[in-house]
């Protein structure tokens, strides 16, 4: 699969994208060739055309819905505004997963230096052309092939009105208790000079966040109690993501950042992360402001804006193949254990550790991870059988973390869930 993502196909969905001249989400829906109307039917048609391929197991919507206005200078959205998102879903074919989604989106609206301005030209080639050609890239090649749970491909609108489109989806889902096992966002994922003038081909940044934007009051005084601020269900994603990519690709570096977003910054992870989806933000090496939300015009001889011959078609390739190696490990391999636990009834240096049994028919067992407190990574596993306890003798859980992993018959490994204590 990976060897089938293909760096033309990215630069040829970039190139239509930004023919739409702007795709501000305030800008003409019922235009065929100029605004975000434009841009959602080529990508709704996009994304079928890759269905027809897919033997009926991918089905293609307009999610769409009526977003109240919500005034400046506090909103961006003057007049009640509709938003679209374009959702692919590749069904799974494990019985016992297919109820099991993995989200990966970009957002294909865009803006210029005003988020309101639907008239002048937003090319938006980076932000987020970039991530959306990604996706569609992913869903061409994964849609060939099968998976255990279902993936879902998606290209969300108003992420610039204040990431509308995304919050609709992820608020849907939680009314809906469907079951999202992680969700990736792609999201300026093209440029690999940065403003710093560093070039960097090799390098995408994960952010992921330590502590959970749901944490309750309870969690919160557990986590003070056994520490795991460095443990979320969306850091352990991020662990997953560089195992993956090592595997994979390993001239290509996964550069984990402990921290939701950019400083201060956002992204269509967020009203996941709010509503309790693991979730990371993919984003490039360095950051190029002078391409970003900026009017496309040359001041004092600079070239200003977001424009395609900024973009690093190759680059955006391997971010998209990084991606579908995480998502395609994910979709293969069983959920991650649930109710997963240390036992504090006796007082021992050893570490007893209890979880549920997975579902899966083609499970082969589970694997205990461990490191130091002290390191980022997980740096040991033990393969422990197909068992709902364990004891990990000699091995005090005062001076290490642990966590426990699926394992399938052909050696498909699950995320890490960090456990909680049980008295
Ligand atoms: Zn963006």
């Amino acid at each position: 699969m990976l060897s089938e993502i293909d760096a033309r196909n990215i630069e040829r969905t970039i190139r239509k994208l930004v023919s739409f001249g702007t795709r501000n989400t305030l800008s003409a829906q019922d235009n065929p060739t100029r605004g975000i109307g434009a841009a959602r039917d080529w990508l709704f048609a996009e994304f079928q055309r890759i269905a027809a391929q897919a033997g009926g197991r991918m089905s293609v919507e307009k999610q769409s819905y009526l977003q109240e206005a919500m005034p400046p200078p506090q909103g961006r959205v003057p007049e009640p505004t509709i938003i679209t998102n374009v959702v692919a879903t590749l069904r799974g074919t494990q019985p016992a997963s297919a109820d099991r989604l993995y989200v990966v989106s970009g957002h294909y609206d865009s803006m210029c230096t005003s988020p309101t301005d639907a008239v002048c030209d937003a090319p938006g080639a980076n932000d987020d052309a970039s991530g959306t050609a990604a996706v569609l890239e992913m869903a061409r090649v994964m849609s060939r092939q099968k998976f255990d749970a279902t993936v879902i491909f998606m290209a969300v609108a108003g992420e610039e009105q204040s990431l509308l489109g995304s919050t609709h989806f992820a608020e849907l889902a939680k009314q809906k208790g469907w079951n999202i096992a992680a969700m990736f966002t792609n999201d300026i994922v093209g440029n690999t000079l940065g403003g710093n003038g560093v070039r960097d081909r090799r390098t995408v940044r994960v952010f992921s966040e330590g502590v959970p934007s749901n944490e309750t009051e309870e969690e919160a005084r557990t986590r003070r109690s056994v520490g795991g601020e460095n443990d979320s269900a969306s850091r352990q994603l991020a662990r997953f993501i560089k195992e993956v990519g090592a595997a994979y690709m390993p001239g290509f570096k996964v550069m984990m950042v402990y921290r939701r977003d950019r400083y201060l910054r956002g992204g269509d992870h967020i009203p996941f992360l709010e509503r309790g989806f693991p979730a990371v933000r993919f984003t490039g090496p360095n950051e190029e402001y002078r391409h970003q939300h900026q009017n496309v015009r040359v001041e004092g001889g600079i070239q200003y804006g977001d424009l395609p011959e900024f973009v690093d078609f190759g680059y955006v390739a391997q971010v998209a193949r990084i991606n579908a190696a995480a998502l395609s490990s994910l979709a293969l391999a069983p959920a991650a254990p649930k109710g997963v636990h240390i036992l504090t009834r006796r007082l021992t240096n050893d570490t007893d550790l209890q979880w549920t049994a997975n579902a899966e028919p083609d499970l082969a067992g589970y694997e205990i991870v461990w490191r130091e407190t002290t390191s980022p990574v997980w740096t040991g596993a033990r393969r422990v059988g197909n068992v709902t306890t364990y004891t990990m003798a000699g091995m005090s859980k005062d001076n290490y973390f642990f966590g426990v992993r699926a394992v399938d018959r052909d050696g498909n490994r699950s995320p890490v869930t960090y456990p909680k204590p049980l008295r």
